[in-house]
């Protein structure tokens, strides 16, 4: 448990609609920001009419930002007072105010004053000298929110926290940007006053922002410490992963004080040395572990003291785990490939299966493959790159069937069990394409699709009207998330919660 608060920041369009979203966001808060700033000039007054009326639950924050501090207007000083000055009665909220505006909004107007400062293009480099003036104004806590281009930007906004706890001083930092996200959901544990939440998702007030039933529910926030286990996919992008929803689903299960964050990771060797090596890293966070993904996964190999077999033959890592200081690769891809396989198919030895793509999943399928004795062949656009990858595993190799057009195809008609380990059907650009068309596949006994959003893919409704059985890509997800938890944790993960936690996320 810790002390930090969660602020849902509220906006709308009508003076109606403000009380609306104000009653809705105290279900899920400790604050509620009024974003006076971010309504219509018109429905100003109406507002702060009925915000006067209001009996409210829940502590309210009043924020009336300029545009260059993250209002919606021009607003000069003037209008800036008025606000703050409106002579209707608040002295039970909060107000946010920017340094310009500390001495106009006074203790006896407000209970309690923030004064804050934003940064929206960049963390710039006199982050200490900013803290020092604002703490100058003796406001009771201060904000300094900065846009984080890289995660490693954000590790000087982090390290104040130390230095306000060392001072006594209450302080919010928050680094904005999908590299920043991290702070929003560790920050309270901390010694973070408070976090910010958006209401719904698809109305953040500020980019990276979180909604609030995704911080109590699935990170936690309340209950992390500084104890806390910290683990978290790295990746670029990692914004839209299933993995954190899955991952806290486990710790959640297993009342581990554990949690899952997103580390949006351009430039992987300052990761590694600022965040995880105990002999260069500059903030402790106390990581324990975390997932590889793109572009990452072969990368990492060389930051690493140790890998596995399986990752050493596949060639990438999925998986990192951190133990006395030192790092561990492993690679779950082809362990969370090949069980969903085995459960809808039984034996694979003998079987003949055609595997679409030759990039890193079709590695870890061909790997996991050769060990069932299957008989496989790869079919790749590139006939190079399949080249290299039939060498190496010794497979079969054709080319990929053109399917642009719907003349002539390769069927698959000698195969038993088809595996598309290509983009196509992806949720994206890809998403209306498919590798094969019914025709070509009626003859098969299963077709897996590794691609797990969106959870029916064209190829799978191919599949369909061929009358053929298939499975998605989540069963590996969710098997390889699995195997994943048990070399962090030792335990057993739970296919149930996980499953629904990452179906729901998807969803
Ligand atoms: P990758 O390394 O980029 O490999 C993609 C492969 O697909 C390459 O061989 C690429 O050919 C080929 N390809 C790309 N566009 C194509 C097109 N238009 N037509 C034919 N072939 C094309 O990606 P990956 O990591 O292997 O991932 C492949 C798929 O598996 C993705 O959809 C991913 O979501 C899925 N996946 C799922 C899981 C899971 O847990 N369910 C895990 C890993 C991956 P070139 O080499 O010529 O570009």
């Amino acid at each position: 448990m810790n002390d930090g608060k969660i602020c849902v920041s509220v906006f709308a369009e009508t003076a109606e609609d403000f009380m609306k979203n104000i009653h809705r966001a105290e279900k899920s808060s400790d604050v509620v920001e009024l974003r006076f700033d971010l309504l219509p000039e018109s429905e100003l007054e109406n507002a702060l009419e009925k915000t006067c009326d209001l009996t409210s639950e829940k502590q309210l924050l009043f924020t009336f930002r300029p545009r260059e501090q993250g209002g919606k207007r021009d607003l000069t000083r003037t209008e800036r007072e008025h606000f703050w000055c409106s002579g209707y009665d608040f002295c039970a909220s909060w107000a946010d105010v920017e340094i310009d505006m500390v001495e106009t909004v006074s203790h006896w107007l407000f209970k309690k004053i923030i004064c804050s400062h934003h940064d929206f293009s960049t963390t710039p480099a006199n982050l200490v000298e900013i803290y020092e003036n604002l703490k100058a104004t003796g406001a009771d806590v201060l904000k300094i929110a900065v846009r984080t281009n890289d995660i490693a930007d954000s590790i000087a906004l982090w390290k104040l926290l130390e230095t306000a706890k060392s001072e006594n001083q209450q302080i919010i930092p928050i680094a904005m940007g999908e590299a920043g996200k991290w702070t929003r959901i560790l920050g309270p544990a901390h010694g973070a006053f408070m976090t910010y939440a958006a209401l719904d998702a698809g109305r953040e007030t500020a980019s990276g922002q979180l909604t609030a039933k995704e911080l109590v529910e699935t990170y936690r926030v309340r209950e992390l410490d500084e104890n806390t286990a910290i683990y978290g996919i790295i990746g670029h992008p990692v914004g839209h992963s299933v993995s954190p929803a899955m991952h806290n689903a486990a710790f959640k299960f297993h009342r581990l004080n554990a949690v899952y964050v997103p580390f949006e990771v351009k430039n992987l060797g300052e990761f590694v040395e600022k965040f995880v090596r105990p002999e260069t890293r500059e903030i402790d966070l106390n990581l324990r572990g975390f997932s590889v993904t793109i572009p990452h996964k072969r990368a990492i190999i060389e930051y690493l003291d140790e890998i596995d077999e399986t990752a050493r033959i596949i060639g990438a890592v999925n998986t990192v785990k951190i133990e006395n200081g030192r790092l561990f690769g492993y690679n779950t891809d082809a362990q969370g490939f090949i069980e969903p396989l085995k459960t809808a198919y039984g034996d694979l030895s003998g079987v003949k299966i055609a595997v679409l793509g030759a990039g890193g999943a079709a590695r870890a399928c061909v790997y996991a493959l050769k060990k069932e004795n299957a008989s496989i062949t790869v079919f790749a656009r590139d006939l190079k790159k399949g080249e290299a990858l039939a060498n190496e595993f010794q497979v079969n190799l054709k080319e990929m069937p053109k399917t642009e057009s719907q003349k002539p195809k390769t069927d698959f008609h000698d195969f038993d069990v088809l595996i598309n380990a290509t983009p196509l059907g992806m949720k994206g650009e890809f998403e209306n394409e498919t590798p094969a068309f019914a025709g070509q596949i009626e003859k098969l006994k299963l077709v897996y699709d590794l691609i797990y959003n969106p959870s029916q893919t064209s190829l799978m409704s191919e599949a369909d009207e061929a009358n053929v059985p298939k499975i998605g890509g989540l069963a590996m997800l969710v098997a390889q998330g699995m195997a994943q938890q048990k070399i962090w944790t030792g335990l057993d993960a739970p296919l149930r919660e996980m499953s629904r936690a990452a179906l729901e996320k998807l969803s």
